[in-house]
């Protein structure tokens, strides 16, 4: 009998939070998987443990300052820089891609993945955020698919599948709300970069953690989930339920709603994208235990947490409205973890960045580019201001 051949990953952002759990579910399965490339930015000794594990000969140091051929065994293909990443991704036969890159960086990559003809497993959501008016059919016209991984979006993802689209009113979105979502308002100028990495149901990368504790994160969720399932942004809901079991509901026609709960860990988001039904999953995901389960759920307060609803403005404005939010946001993100903004200032960066006209739509990816470049130049003219 002939062998089954193994599915092939390349896992770019390998030494993250969600390229450490992607590694740790796969090593459980790790008679139907190979990884043939990886990539991190700056953990290079990391980097080297991780393909040494899974005797992986091609890894990339995006970040080139971070450069160290030596740690990496002869007959390893040392690729490096941003450039060096895209020639990896191209130049490497593969089934998938996990893409677990954080932040803007993330979209070179994933445009690199499509065009060389791979299905592309998408955690950076900030991908979609900045081309999905073109992403998708971009991945069509090259006959790959773009699998999300986001665990509201996964969920989703699912759900229609199982109900299929035309009886869904509306798609829900659950957020945790964030370590600040009893704080009152008042408090929030006290926040502390510690205070808000803290996020109490998730662990996460920094960027993503700061966004959950503005709720940016859900922001851009949002945008991610009215380009990924074409529902307008009137029919995406977003509601607070803090222990994070279930991770996204559909809210029929007829009033019903139909939820999906897991615990909160990344594991089945990522498997269900990378096994693409081809592999049971029983063996990666621990079963939901009732006992002890509270569910709770609550409006979000757009007061508190303006960036939620300057997202739906900007998907509903579209053109360049979702690449200004997602670049002014990660702008501001830096410079707070540098200790250079405050908490409340992040919100007031991207409101300024916002206030100018972004209505231009785009066509290319060069545009995209372009706007992000023109973005960031405007953040930092406010954060100048602000200082
Ligand atoms: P982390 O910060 O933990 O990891 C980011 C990974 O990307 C690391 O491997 C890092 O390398 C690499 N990286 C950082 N900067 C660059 C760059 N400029 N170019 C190339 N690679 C880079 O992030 P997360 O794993 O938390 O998040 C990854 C993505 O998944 C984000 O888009 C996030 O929004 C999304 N996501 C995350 C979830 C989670 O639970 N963590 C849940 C849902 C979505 P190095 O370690 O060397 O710095
Ligand atoms: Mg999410």
């Amino acid at each position: 009998m002939q062998a089954k051949s193994k599915r092939s990953v390349i896992i770019l952002g390998c030494t993250g939070s969600i390229g450490t759990t992607a590694l740790q579910a796969l090593a459980t399965v790790s008679d139907l998987f190979e990884v043939v490339a990886l990539s991190a930015h700056s953990a290079t000794s990391k980097l080297a443990q991780v393909a040494q594990q899974w005797n992986c000969k091609r890894v990339c140091i995006s970040n080139e300052a971070n450069h160290d051929q030596t740690l990496f065994g002869d007959g390893t293909l040392v690729y490096k820089g941003s450039q060096g990443l895209i020639t990896m991704i191209k130049d490497t036969e593969a089934d998938i891609v996990l893409n677990a890159i954080s932040g803007s960086s993330g979209l070179a990559p994933t445009l690199a993945a499509l065009e060389s003809h791979k299905d592309v497993a998408l955690s950076n959501k900030e991908s979609i955020v900045m081309a999905g008016e073109f992403l998708f059919s971009y991945a069509r016209s090259k006959g790959v698919h773009i699998i999300p991984v986001d665990s509201e979006h996964a969920t989703l993802h699912a759900l229609l599948q199982a109900f299929g689209v035309d009886q869904i009113e509306s798609l829900v979105i659950t957020a945790s709300g964030g370590p600040f979502r009893t704080l009152p308002a008042s408090k929030m100028v006290d926040i502390t970069v510690d205070m808000a990495l803290a996020h109490p149901t998730w662990e996460m990368g920094a960027k993503i953690s700061i966004d959950s504790a503005t709720l940016a994160n859900k922001g851009l969720e949002v945008i991610e989930a009215v380009y990924l399932f074409e529902f307008p942004p009137t029919n995406i809901e977003v509601v607070i339920h803090p222990q994070s079991i279930v991770h996204s509901l559909i809210r029929m026609h007829h009033g019903a709603l139909y939820a999906q709960l897991s615990p909160p860990d990344m594991t089945l988001p990522i498997m269900a994208a990378l096994a693409d039904q081809t592999i049971p999953l029983q063996a990666v995901v621990e079963p939901l235990d009732f006992s002890h389960l509270t569910l709770t759920f609550e409006q979000p307060d757009l007061e508190k947490f303006p960036l939620l609803k300057h997202a739906f403005a900007c998907i509903a404005l579209r053109g360049g409205y979702p690449i200004a939010y997602n670049g002014a946001n990660e702008f501001a993100v830096e410079q707070f973890l540098a200790g250079n903004l405050s908490f409340l200032q992040i919100a007031q960066l991207v409101e300024e960045v916002l206030a100018h006209d972004w209505s231009t739509p785009y066509h290319t990816i060069t545009d995209v580019f372009s706007i992000d470049s023109h973005v960031r130049h405007l953040a930092q003219q406010v954060f100048k201001r602000l200082m």
